[in-house]
């Protein structure tokens, strides 16, 4: 093999680590914003919960004033017929009495139907409470692993960055920044193997020239097709 391709090949290994490791980084922003609208959902749920029950709580609050009132009229209206000595006058309080009556009736049918969402509601919003601790404290180590994750990655490309001078000493200027362009426009696959005649760049199938060229190992060969640095599987 020709020490060229020996140096590409090292350099290429240590690139497409580099490569991995950068694309697993990149991709650490978006996991942590996944956590984050999983937690905030929760928080929303929750929130939504407590306020329906706020709601109910509070119109039960108002029917509650609402048949104090009626009492109090009744108890008025009372006082009103002990007073007067006309019929007409008396049947009249009757009948406003009757009236407050039967909208105390249907206050309390009220009532008791929005007792019954409370109570149903109450455990919900216990169990909505006790999800939004738990998903915080679970976001928490999350994120916290994603940061480790991060920082070990970071730290491992530096590592790797900091050896590749020594990889390309003995590498023509003009192999490498070939070699470079085509690393980033082949997604990390530069130099590859020709393999049964096919460039397993590619997959395109070779000349036979190219393949005796590949052999040869006068030079530096390319694949016509993709332009990838080839040589010959050992
Ligand atoms: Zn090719």
């Amino acid at each position: 093999m020709l020490p060229e391709i020996e140096k590409l090949l090292v350099l290429q290994d240590s690139d497409q680590r580099i490569r991995t490791l950068q694309l697993e980084l990149l991709a650490i922003p978006q996991q942590r914003a996944a956590k984050e609208k999983t937690f905030s959902e929760l928080s929303q749920q929750l929130s939504q919960i407590k306020f329906r029950l706020r709601e109910i709580e509070l119109e039960k609050k108002r029917l509650e004033l609402d048949a104090e009132a009626k009492r109090e009229s009744i108890a008025r209206y009372k006082q009103q017929q002990l007073q007067t000595r006309k019929n007409e006058e008396y049947s009249a309080l009757n009948h406003e009495i009757s009236i407050a009556e039967e909208k105390i009736r249907s206050i309390e049918d009220r009532e008791l139907e929005l007792m019954e969402t409370i109570e149903k509601l109450r455990p919900l919003v216990e169990q909505a409470e006790k999800a939004h601790v738990e998903g915080r404290i679970k976001l928490e180590t999350q994120l916290s692993g994603l940061e480790t994750r991060k920082n070990s990655l970071e730290a491992r490309i530096r590592e790797l960055q900091a050896g590749r001078a020594r990889l390309t000493e003995g590498v023509e200027e003009d192999l490498l920044d070939r070699y470079t362009r085509l690393f980033k426009s082949k997604a990390g696959q530069a130099v590859v193997p020709v393999e049964h005649e096919v460039c397993s760049g590619c997959h395109m199938k070779v000349t036979t020239q190219t393949v005796i060229l590949v052999k040869s190992e006068k030079s530096i060969t390319h694949c016509p097709q993709c332009g990838r640095v080839l040589y010959l599987c050992p």
